[in-house]
C-alpha cells in the first residue's frame, strides 16, 4: 500500500479484497466507481453518490490498454494519481484502487467479456474492440473487489447499457446505477479528454450539447421521424468549422435500437471531433410528450 495522508491507494488486488473483506463480513456495503483517473467533478459525483449508498466506496484508477485501440490515445491519456487521490477523499470515497497493468493482466488475457450486438453499433462503429476491452476490465473488477454496487456515468451512456446487460446476462450479484452528467455551465459534458480542446475548440466543443438540444427540440416539436432529429443534429455539428461528427443518432433508450417511428423513452447521441479530441455526449428525451 502507498501511505498517504488523504486517503489509501491499494495497488494489489489481494490487498483490495483485505481492505473490505472485514467490512463485508460485517454486514456492510461495498460501492465501487471504476474510472480511469483525471478525475473531474463528473466523477465525484459518482462517489459522492456511493458513499451516500454504501458503507465503503471504492474507486478504481485504471487507463485499460484493452480498451484502446491502435492509434488511439492509450500513451497520452492523462494521468495524476496525486491530484486524483485528493479529489476521491474530498468526495468520500474511502480507498482507490490503482493496479499496474501487470497486476490487471498478468498474462495477455485470452478470454473477454462480450456483449453482442450493442458492442458494434454506435460508438463501436468507430472503436470496434473498444466495448470488449469495456465489459472485461469491469467484470475483472467485480470479481477483484465483489462490489454490492457499481456506479457508471449516463456520459457514457452506451457503456452504462452494455455493463448492465453484461451484469444481467451473466447473474452477477452486483446493482449498477446510473448517475446524470454533470456539466459546465456552457453545457460541455465534463471529460478528462477535455484538456486535449485548445483555446480556441474549447468554446466550439458546446456544438455536442447544441446538437443535442436541436435533436430535443425536434422530438418535443412533434416529429416521430428519426431522420429529420439526426438531420437537425447533424446540421448543428456541421456549421460548426472546428468539429466533424462522427455520428449523431437517436435510440431506443434502453434497447440502443433505432426506431422507425419515435415513441417512448428515447436517447439522443452524438460524436464528434475537434482537433485531438473526440468527445461524446447524450441526452434522455420523452418520444411521448403530453
Ligand atoms: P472515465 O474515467 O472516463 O472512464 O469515466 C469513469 C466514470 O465516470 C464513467 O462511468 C463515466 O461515465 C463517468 N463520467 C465521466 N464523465 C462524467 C460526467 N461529466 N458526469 C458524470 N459521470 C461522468
Amino acid at each position: 500500500m502507498t501511505g498517504g495522508t488523504d486517503i489509501a491507494v491499494v495497488e494489489r488486488a489481494a490487498e483490495l479484497w483485505q481492505h473490505v473483506e472485514g467490512v463485508r463480513r460485517a454486514g456492510g456495503s461495498v460501492g465501487l466507481v471504476p474510472t480511469m483517473g483525471y478525475l473531474h467533478e463528473g466523477h465525484q459525483s459518482l462517489v459522492a453518490c456511493s458513499a451516500a449508498d454504501n458503507d465503503v466506496t471504492v474507486v478504481s484508477i485504471f487507463v485499460n490498454p484493452l480498451q484502446f485501440a491502435e492509434g488511439e490515445d492509450y500513451g497520452t491519456y492523462p494521468r495524476d494519481l496525486d491530484r486524483d487521490r485528493e479529489l476521491c477523499a474530498a468526495a468520500g470515497a474511502d480507498l482507490v484502487f490503482a493496479p499496474s497493468t501487470e497486476e490487471m493482466y498478468p498474462q495477455a488475457p485470452i478470454t473477454s467479456v462480450v456483449v453482442q450486438g450493442l458492442n458494434s453499433i454506435l460508438e463501436g462503429r468507430y472503436r470496434p474492440t473498444h466495448f470488449d476491452g469495456v465489459t472485461t476490465v469491469v467484470a475483472k473488477l467485480f470479481s477483484m473487489l465483489g462490489p454490492g454496487r457499481a456506479y457508471f456515468g449516463e456520459k457514457d451512456y452506451q457503456q452504462l447499457a452494455i455493463v448492465r446487460r453484461m451484469t444481467a446476462d451473466l447473474s452477477l450479484p452486483v446493482e449498477v446505477v446510473g448517475c446524470p452528467t454533470l456539466r459546465a455551465p456552457d453545457g460541455l459534458a465534463l471529460s478528462s479528454r477535455n484538456v486535449y480542446l485548445t483555446p480556441e475548440e474549447r468554446p466550439a466543443a458546446t456544438v455536442l450539447w447544441r446538437s443535442l438540444q436541436a435533436g430535443r427540440d425536434v422530438v418535443t416539436a412533434g416529429s416521430r421521424d428519426p431522420d429529420e432529429v439526426e438531420a437537425a443534429m447533424a446540421a448543428v455539428v456541421a456549421a460548426e468549422p472546428l468539429a466533424t461528427a462522427d455520428y449523431t443518432a437517436v435510440v431506443d433508450a434502453t434497447t440502443l435500437a433505432r426506431p422507425e417511428v419515435l415513441a417512448g423513452e428515447l436517447r439522443l447521441l452524438v460524436a464528434a471531433r475537434l482537433g485531438r479530441a473526440r468527445l461524446i455526449d447524450n441526452l434522455g428525451v420523452d418520444g411521448d410528450p403530453a
